[in-house]
């Protein structure tokens, strides 16, 4: 399909996992891609996927926690192509431990990439998106922002992320951009890998717990999010705003 057929979409944390699918899935749609991440990752793989799904990409190194950084990067990609049309803001960290040995860094790291992060983002995105009166930001929430032990910081920032998400909606929607969000439950990423090994299981093995408390029996795939968010970009839901959807197999 070409829903997003000469839109410019911004994906966050694009170099791997949820990010990287995404921004395979939008290009599918055919919107030119310009993947963010941390200036020390390479986002090879996931410009490649994007050239063989048929559309162009652009590295943009960018830790989005850093004004100026974000700034820049969206001066590059408004001066590689013209504007921004789609944001996703999607770069993420954990830093799991219970409160009392949570530390101020494990809070104020996690508190700084999501929320700050889509914050300096989507004041940097909307500038474009208001002046051509059209835009489309995805916020990825979790089911966590439900409450999870052991991430007070993820959770607080995840639950942040949904009002945030309303707000904007709020305050752009007069200007025809839409601001939603997804919650993902289990996605098999690294994120999920790296948590396993703290816990000491297996990936297969904490995938299969996992799987057993979930209705569809199954965790998710980065793909299973990325169609939703591509849903949320396109016109057919161009009358939803300010919502969040979960994509977790089941409440
Ligand atoms: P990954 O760890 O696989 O990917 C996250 C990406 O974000 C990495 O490439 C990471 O770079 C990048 N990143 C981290 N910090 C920054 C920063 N300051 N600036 C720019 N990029 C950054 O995670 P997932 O794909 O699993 O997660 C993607 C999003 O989905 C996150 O927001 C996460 O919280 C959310 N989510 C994930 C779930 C899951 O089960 N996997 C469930 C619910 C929500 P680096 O490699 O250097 O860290």
């Amino acid at each position: 399909m070409t829903r997003l057929s000469g839109r410019v979409a911004v994906v966050t944390g694009g170099a791997r996992g949820i990010g990287a699918a995404t921004a395979v899935r939008l290009a599918e749609e055919g919107a030119q891609i310009a993947v963010f991440d941390l200036p020390d990752v390479a986002c090879t793989a996931t410009v490649a996927a994007v050239q063989a799904a048929g559309s162009t990409a652009l590295a943009v190194p960018c830790d989005v926690t850093d004004r100026q950084q974000v700034d820049a990067a969206f001066q590059q990609v408004v001066e590689t192509w013209g504007k921004v049309d789609v944001l996703v803001n999607n770069a993420g960290i954990v830093r799991d431990n219970l409160l009392f040995k949570m530390t101020d860094e494990d809070w104020e790291s996690v508190v700084a990439v999501h929320l700050r992060g889509a914050f300096l983002c989507t004041r940097a995105a909307q500038r474009w998106m208001v002046a051509q009166r059209w835009g489309k930001v995805v916020n990825v929430s979790s089911t966590s922002a439900l409450g999870n032990r052991g991430q007070a910081n993820y959770a607080a920032a995840k639950a942040g992320l949904q009002g945030l998400t309303r707000t904007l909606a709020m305050e752009l929607g007069p200007f025809n951009i839409n601001v939603n969000a997804v919650a993902p439950g289990f996605i098999e990423t690294e994120m999920t890998r790296a948590t396993a090994t703290r816990l000491g299981l297996t990936m297969d093995e904490f995938k299969r717990q996992a799987a057993a408390q979930i209705p569809l029996r199954r965790v998710g795939q980065p793909r299973d999010v990325a169609h939703v968010i591509a849903f949320l970009c396109s016109e057919e839901a161009s009358f939803v705003n300010g919502q969040v959807i979960y994509v977790s197999g089941g409440p």
